[in-house]
């Protein structure tokens, strides 16, 4: 019989948390969380949460890089920051002092409930005797199981009931049942373009780390595009040239789709606002300033993809 207290295949490292509280011997989920030595009282999907990242892989004996295609969403900041910003969250000394990882305009970005697929609990169950939360299923813009191909399931049809933080069902819903009012009839993201569908597909090759790209290299095709060079961009002359493109981002998403990603999307005499999307961040490397959301990048590359501008089809490639 396998050993319940590793993680399991793909499993979210904080998942594991809430997994080992269910198997454990505490009544009162802050028991467990102050005896694995957690800082985060509220565990929620999909964040970049270092500092309680690096204690459960301490607890575990693996480093936290060893865990980073499987089981975090640390490779998705290799996309978003510089050298030097991931070598600042990535120097154990410091993790006390350690700044929390914020992205630029964090409060657009929407904020999703932990998610699972109804198919993965059935064999999760059949196979290791528990369901569990799988990283691949947390991470935003992802909406489609990575195994299965169906939709994430996040909420009850019938009651509302999410689960917004861990303690609300520290495994996902056993034999397809609501935990709330015992429903089976559950909800999952119900717009999802093609475009979406791209998104998604960078959004995992991110995470896995299987992208052949970093955060200079994606702000160098992006300027390529632009039509902007490190010259222009330090004499800010390129200016008309970033609104244009900022505009044809804009477009090429629609409202429809950027609302799926981030909560400050404004349409005004027919244009599109999103400062989340539009930021100098995507195509300037020194501009001294919070990291971008890495779904940023993913929807970057699709756009660069649909604009035959680039770098090699990544997504075609992989
Ligand atoms: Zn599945
Ligand atoms: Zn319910």
């Amino acid at each position: 019989m396998r050993n319940l207290y590793t993680l399991l295949p793909n499993e979210d490292l904080m998942g594991f948390v809430g997994r080992i509280h269910y198997l454990g011997p505490f009544q009162a989920f802050e028991d467990t969380r102050q005896r694995l030595g957690l800082t985060t009282r509220l565990l929620k999907a999909g964040e970049v949460t270092y500092k309680d990242e690096y204690k459960v892989s301490q607890l575990l004996g693996h480093s936290l890089e060893s865990l980073a295609s499987n089981h975090t969403s640390r490779n998705l900041l290799r996309y978003c920051m510089t050298r030097d910003e991931l070598n600042k969250f990535s120097d154990p000394s410091t993790t006390n002092k350690m700044p929390k990882i914020t992205f630029f305009d964090s409060k657009s970005v929407l904020k999703l409930p932990w998610r699972w697929c109804p198919e993965c609990v059935d064999a999760d169950v059949a196979e290791f005797g528990c369901s569990y939360y799988h990283r691949n299923h947390q991470l935003l813009g992802v909406h489609t199981c990575y195994k299965h191909g169906c939709l994430l399931y996040s909420e009850c049809k019938n009651c509302d009931f999410r689960i917004d933080t861990i303690k609300q069902a520290y495994v996902p819903p056993v034999d397809n049942k609501c935990p709330c009012c015992g429903s089976t009839e559950f909800l999952g993201q119900e717009y999802i373009s093609d475009k979406m569908h791209q998104v998604e597909s960078y959004v995992l090759l991110m995470a896995e780390g299987k992208l052949d790209l970093n955060f200079e290299r994606i702000a160098a095709s992006v300027c390529e595009h632009i039509g902007i060079n490190e010259q222009s961009i330090l004499a800010r002359t390129g200016g008309k040239s970033v609104r244009a493109f900022n505009r044809r981002m804009l477009n090429f998403f629609g409202l429809d789709d950027l609302s799926q990603y981030f909560s400050f999307v404004i349409e005004y005499n027919d244009k599109l606002k999103c400062r989340t999307l539009c930021n100098s961040r995507t195509y300037d490397i020194r501009f001294k300033y919070t990291p971008a959301h890495p779904v940023v990048y993913a929807m970057l590359l699709v756009y660069l993809d649909h604009h035959h501008h680039h770098h090699e089809s990544q997504l075609l490639a992989a």
